[in-house]
């Protein structure tokens, strides 16, 4: 495969996009790895995408004062073996100070209620900070089509709110989860966890799974199957903090009530050690 282009500024970016024909990106904060990959695959899929561009930013708009920005993997040479491999055409790694030259911007994004909720409200203004950039990504490398993973599935319902209530170009594709063999979600953040950690932290799957398992049973039993599985989790060494666990509509992210039907999403987070991980899995109920 030959090497993608790398660009640092706007400047570039203009320079070349006109000849790249229907770009499909995969938003990114880097340290890429299988979960990314699928996106990429996703990505390359599309018949009417010309090339596969990349994004690779670690944002500080949507970290909050006590979280993991400093300590977030970066490595951008893996990043961009990675691309290769995958048939990326170009990368786009900006400067934080490319993408906010004045510093903290002034003008941003609001998410509303969807983004004071669940993700939101563990952590105040993240998706704030998501909306902002993912709109300025979109501004400054005008994709086609832009891919999501359903790992991060608040994220992807606001990004979709976003393009529909701010009238955005990009068709928004979700790419379903992937998972370790272990049965965890792939994340960047996998890194940060020890051996013991790690087995903890499997509880959150194996919750969902056993939510999924009993969904004939309605709203209760799909809740009590995963509570079960959670409280376990609460007595493991390391133990695992809950954060949330809740059943929500996909689009809106509004709890549902006992006797819905229709697809929910079961979204968990938790903490494991200092590493916070979230997961979710699509019911049909
Ligand atoms: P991140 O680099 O963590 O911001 O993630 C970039 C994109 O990759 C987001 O759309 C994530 O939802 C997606 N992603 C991260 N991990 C996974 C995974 N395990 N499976 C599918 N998509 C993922």
């Amino acid at each position: 495969m030959p090497q993608p282009r790398l660009f640092t500024t706007r400047a570039e970016v203009t320079h070349v996009r006109s000849d790249a024909g229907r770009v499909a990106l995969v938003p990114t904060m880097g340290a890429l790895h299988e979960g990314h990959r699928a996106l990429l695959a996703r990505a390359r899929q599309r018949p009417d995408v010309d090339s596969v561009w990349v994004s690779v930013f670690v944002n500080p708009l949507q970290f909050g004062p006590n979280e993991d920005f400093d300590r977030y993997p970066r490595d951008l040479e893996a990043d961009l073996a990675v691309c290769e491999q995958e048939g990326v055409s170009a990368v786009y790694a900006p400067s934080t100070t490319e993408m906010y030259p004045l510093g903290q911007p002034m003008v941003t994004v609001r998410a509303g209620a969807m983004g004071d909720i669940l993700e939101g409200a563990s952590r105040p203004g993240f998706f704030d900070g998501v909306l902002t950039v993912v709109t300025k990504l979109f501004t400054i490398l005008t994709p086609d089509v832009a891919v999501f993973g359903e790992k991060d599935a608040q994220q992807l319902a606001m990004v979709r709110r976003l393009v529909t209530d701010l009238s955005l170009s990009p068709e928004i594709l979700g790419v379903p989860t992937r998972r370790a063999t272990d049965g965890l979600a792939i994340s960047s953040r996998n890194v940060y966890l020890s051996a013991a950690e790690r087995h903890t932290s499997l509880r959150l799957s194996q919750a969902l799974r056993a939510a999924e398992t009993a969904r004939s049973g309605g709203v209760s039993a799909v809740w009590e199957a995963a509570r079960k599985e959670l409280d376990v989790g609460a007595s493991d060494a390391p133990p695992l903090r809950l954060d949330y666990l809740a059943l929500v509509d996909p689009d809106t992210f509004a709890d549902v009530g006992e006797g819905y039907s229709g697809t929910a999403v079961l979204a968990v987070a938790a903490r494991v050690g200092t590493t916070r991980l979230i997961d979710n899995v699509r019911i049909i109920l």
